[in-house]
C-alpha cells in the first residue's frame, strides 16, 4: 500500500489542474478516474474559457487539429424581446473536451502525479482516531486501498467522497438534486444562409438562452439553461424561439448536460479533506461556468497545502482552513451575493426585461463587460439614483409592476445582506458553528432560482 500527499478523485479539469500543481511543487499524488482513457471528459463536447483564465491558470492551450475548436471575441446580450444589444469583449477559446482533459492529464502526469483510469472510488479509509487516511477504489474488479494525508473530491456533481463523510466530519453532505441544478440542452445547428454565419456569442439572459459559434463556420450552438428537467428546458427554450426570430437552420445534434447552482458548502475542507470545483458548487452564477472559476478555490489550496507540506504539518481541518477563508475573499463573496440576486430578479415579465435593457438598468455594457472579464459588479450611488428613478418612471407608465420592483429591491437588499454575513467569515475553525447558523438565516430569507423560476412560470407561462 503506497501513501501519498494527495489523493484526487476525478481527472476532468479540476483535478487535473490540482494534480499538476501539486506534483509540479514536488507533492506526491495520486489521481483516480472512473472513465476509462476514451471516455474521461466526454460529459459534453465544446467548453469555453477565456483566454485571459487560460494564461491566469497556466493551463496548456489548445492545439489546432486536436483539442483547439474556434476563438472569438465578440459577445451581445439581448432583451426578451430580442431589442437593445448591449455589446462586450472579451477573447473566448473554445475547446474540444475530451481531447483537452487528456492533454490536462498528460500535463498532470509529466509533472509526476500518478494517473489511474478506471478507478471508481468506492469509500474512506479512517484512522483510529477516525480521521481520514486514504481511500478503497476499484479497478479491474479489484478492491485497493491507498493512503494518503488528504483526499480531494473534484468528481464533479456526484460528489462521490463529500457525499461519503460521515454525518459531522465537517462539510456539508448534500447530494446535487434537480432543485440544485441547470439542465442544459445545448443545440449544434447550421445555417441556411451565409448572411446568418456568426463570429461571436449572443445571449438572453430573460431566457437563459445564448447563441455560440461551434467549429463549423456555417454552424452554431444553440443553448439554454433551466431548472427542474432536461424536458423543461426545451419548454423554455420553445418560448424563446417564439419570441426571438432565429435564422433558418438545421438542428444536427442535440447534447444535454448538468451544472451546479446552489451555494457552497459553508466549509469546503475537513480533516484530511477538500471539495473542489463542481462537487464543491463552485460554477457562476451568472452563468453557470465553471472551470476557470474552481481554479480559484484550488489555486489558494494548493498555495495552503504546499505551506502546510514543507512545515510538516498536518493537512487537518484547522490548519487547511485558510482555504476557505481566502476563497471566500478571493471569489466566495461576490458569489454568494450574486447568487441571491440573480435568483430572486430573475421573475420579470418579457417587457419589464425590455424596458431594464432599454433604460441599461443592470443589463448595461458596464455590467455585462465587468461579467464577461468576471468581476465585482459594483453600483455607484449615482448610478443606484439613476436606477430609482428609471423605475419610478417604469411605474407611472405602467411598464414595470411594483411588484417587481419591490422583488428587484429585495433581491439588492439580500445581495446585500449575503454579502456582509460572508464579509465576516471566520478566520478560524472557532465562531464557525455561530457563523453557519447566522448565513443559514440569511440564505432562508433570500428566494432560489427554483422559486423564482416557478413564479416567473405561474405569471407569464415562461
Ligand atoms: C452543457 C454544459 C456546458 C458547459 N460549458 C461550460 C463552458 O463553456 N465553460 C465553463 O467554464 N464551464 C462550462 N460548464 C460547466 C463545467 O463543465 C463544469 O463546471 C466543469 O466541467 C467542472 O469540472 P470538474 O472537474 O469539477 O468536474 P467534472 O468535469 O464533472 O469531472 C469529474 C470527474 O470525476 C470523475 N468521477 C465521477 N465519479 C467518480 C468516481 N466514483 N470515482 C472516480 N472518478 C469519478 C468523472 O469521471 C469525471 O472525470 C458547462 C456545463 C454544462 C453542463
Amino acid at each position: 500500500m503506497s501513501a501519498y500527499d494527495a489523493i484526487i478523485v476525478g481527472a476532468a479539469t479540476t483535478g487535473s489542474w490540482f494534480a499538476h500543481a501539486l506534483a509540479a511543487r514536488g507533492h506526491s499524488v495520486l489521481l483516480i478516474d472512473r472513465a476509462d482513457e476514451e471516455h474521461i471528459g466526454t460529459k459534453y463536447d465544446i467548453y469555453h474559457v477565456s483566454k485571459r483564465d487560460l494564461d491566469r491558470f497556466g493551463l496548456p492551450l489548445p492545439v489546432k487539429g486536436e483539442d483547439w475548436a474556434f476563438e472569438f471575441d465578440e459577445g451581445e446580450n439581448r432583451s426578451a424581446l430580442d431589442r437593445y444589444p448591449k455589446r462586450s469583449r472579451e477573447h473566448i477559446v473554445g475547446m474540444h473536451m475530451h481531447p483537452h482533459v487528456l492533454r490536462l492529464n498528460r500535463w498532470a502526469a509529466e509533472a509526476g502525479a500518478e494517473l489511474v483510469y478506471g478507478a471508481s472510488f468506492r469509500g474512506l479509509e479512517f484512522d483510529e482516531a477516525g480521521k481520514i487516511c486514504g481511500v478503497r477504489y476499484e479497478k479491474d474488479g479489484q478492491t485497493v486501498t491507498a493512503r494518503a494525508g488528504l483526499v480531494a473530491d473534484c468528481s464533479g456533481i456526484p460528489s462521490v467522497v463529500r457525499t461519503a463523510l460521515p454525518e459531522g466530519y465537517g462539510v456539508e453532505t448534500f447530494p446535487i438534486g434537480p432543485e440544485n441544478m441547470f439542465y442544459v440542452n445545448l443545440r449544434y445547428v447550421r445555417f441556411h444562409d451565409p448572411k446568418d454565419y456568426i463570429r461571436g456569442q449572443c445571449s438572453w439572459a430573460y431566457y437563459k438562452t445564448w447563441r455560440a459559434p461551434q467549429p463549423d463556420p456555417a454552424g452554431a450552438i444553440l443553448g439554454v439553461g433551466a431548472n427542474f428537467s432536461h424536458e423543461y428546458a426545451d419548454e423554455v427554450y420553445g418560448h424563446f424561439a417564439k419570441a426571438v426570430k432565429l435564422p433558418a437552420h438545421t438542428v444536427e445534434r442535440i447534447e444535454r448536460g448538468v451544472t451546479p447552482y446552489r451555494r457552497p458548502p459553508y466549509s469546503m475542507v475537513a480533516d484530511g479533506f477538500i471539495a473542489m470545483g463542481d462537487a464543491a458548487c463552485l460554477t457562476k452564477p451568472t452563468c453557470g461556468e465553471g472551470v476557470a472559476s474552481s481554479l480559484v478555490q484550488a489555486e489558494v489550496a494548493v498555495d495552503v497545502m504546499d505551506g502546510l507540506l514543507r512545515a510538516g504539518k498536518p493537512l487537518s481541518r484547522a490548519n487547511l482552513w485558510p482555504v476557505n477563508k481566502r476563497y471566500v475573499e478571493a471569489q466566495g463573496r461576490e458569489f454568494a451575493s450574486q447568487m441571491a440576486i440573480v435568483s430572486e430578479a430573475a421573475a420579470t415579465s418579457p417587457a419589464e426585461n425590455d424596458f431594464l435593457f432599454e433604460h441599461d438598468i443592470v443589463f448595461n455594457e458596464k455590467t455585462l463587460q465587468a461579467m464577461a472579464e468576471g468581476k465585482e459588479l459594483k453600483l455607484s450611488p449615482g448610478e443606484i439614483a439613476r436606477i430609482g428613478g428609471c423605475m419610478a418612471l417604469g411605474v407611472v407608465t405602467g411598464k414595470v409592476r411594483l411588484k417587481t420592483i419591490r422583488r428587484l429591491l429585495k433581491a439588492l437588499a439580500d445581495g446585500g445582506r449575503i454579502s456582509s454575513v460572508y464579509a465576516d467569515y471566520p478566520d478560524s475553525p472557532e465562531g464557525f458553528d455561530a457563523w453557519a447558523r447566522r448565513a443559514d438565516r440569511a440564505w432562508a430569507s433570500c428566494g432560489s432560482m427554483a422559486e423564482a423560476a416557478r413564479a416567473a412560470e405561474e405569471e407569464f407561462g415562461k
